[in-house]
């Protein structure tokens, strides 16, 4: 998506949690307001540690679903049940290796020529139609969902919510003269931003190659030849420095050194193996409609 429109969504989803938090910080006690200046003191400080709780897991996949419908609007699924059907039965046999077996993970192809995949928190993880053109085989998209489900089972998106939201609490602990509204608001806007920068920059690159090292476990574990992801991102690099759009290659680490690591994790663990299966066949059967005029 286009920078501005990747801020629209993203101010979109920030308003998501803003609604979320709201939630989280307007419990205390409405009884509370009665007894004045004292417990306008109970009620921040109250708020300051709601604020600084972890996510809970219902609050993750509230955010999560709240970012999956945003995207859906966006892009809008690409309406083919079979498809659909397909990229789940991958995306849950890598998923069902993951560390994180608490949430159920649901994939989805979206109706673009972007070379993308995203997460959302709570296990909501999406590829583009554009993408999956650009798989040769199934290893390939095995290896690009696994790497959004590293993202998932990580916690990555909720652990930069959790620690914006705690650095924002902190300094309103400092600063005692804004009233409870104002506070609302405050959080609402900083937790917003967290997010818009998240989309915007990205995530760290210590958390995409944590997620890279994930994914290519899972695809692994799965009974995938290892290298699936290493396969893909070569051919990324190429479509984008054609002239493919793609907010991976924006806001991930730069493929050489994504691809370095893999190699090295790969060699390491012992896990090339000539004899692993791609499923090239099933993968072209499955897709074939994408190769039509129709489907694209
Ligand atoms: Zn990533």
């Amino acid at each position: 998506m286009r920078r501005k429109e990747t801020i629209a969504w993203l101010l979109g989803w920030g308003a998501g949690l803003a609604a979320m938090l709201v939630l989280v910080v307007s419990s205390p006690q409405r009884a509370q307001a009665q007894f004045g200046g004292l417990s306008k003191v109970l009620n921040k400080a109250q708020q300051v540690h709601e604020a600084t709780k972890p996510l809970t897991l219902e609050e993750e996949q509230g955010v999560g679903r709240d970012v999956a419908a945003k995207l859906v609007a966006n892009y809008h699924i690409y309406k083919n049940e079979a498809l659909n059907r397909y990229v789940n039965m991958v995306g849950e046999t890598v998923a069902a290796q993951s560390e994180r077996q608490d949430i159920s993970y649901h994939f989805a192809v979206l109706d673009t020529d972007e070379i993308d995949a995203f997460s959302a928190p709570g296990g909501y993880i999406f590829i583009t139609r554009g993408a999956l053109k650009l798989c040769d085989d199934e290893s390939e998209l095995a290896g690009v969902l696994a790497h959004e489900v590293g993202h998932v089972a990580a916690k990555h998106v909720v652990h930069v919510i959790e620690h914006d939201k705690m650095l924002r609490a902190g300094e309103q602990e400092a600063s005692s003269h804004m009233n409870t509204g104002k506070l609302n608001d405050y959080f609402n806007k900083l937790a917003g931003a967290a997010l818009v920068k998240i989309v915007d920059q990205g995530l760290a690159p210590a958390d995409e190659y944590d997620a890279d090292a994930r994914g290519v476990k899972y695809a692994y574990e799965a009974g995938y030849s290892a290298d699936g992801l290493e396969r893909f991102l070569t051919k990324l690099d190429q479509a984008t420095q054609q002239g493919g759009k793609s907010f991976w290659t924006r806001t991930h680490p730069p493929v050489p050194q994504r691809n370095a690591r893999i190699q090295e994790l790969i060699a390491s663990q012992k896990w090339q193996d000539a004899g692993r299966p791609k499923l090239q066949e099933r993968f072209e059967a499955a897709t074939k409609m994408l190769r039509t005029k129709a489907g694209a």
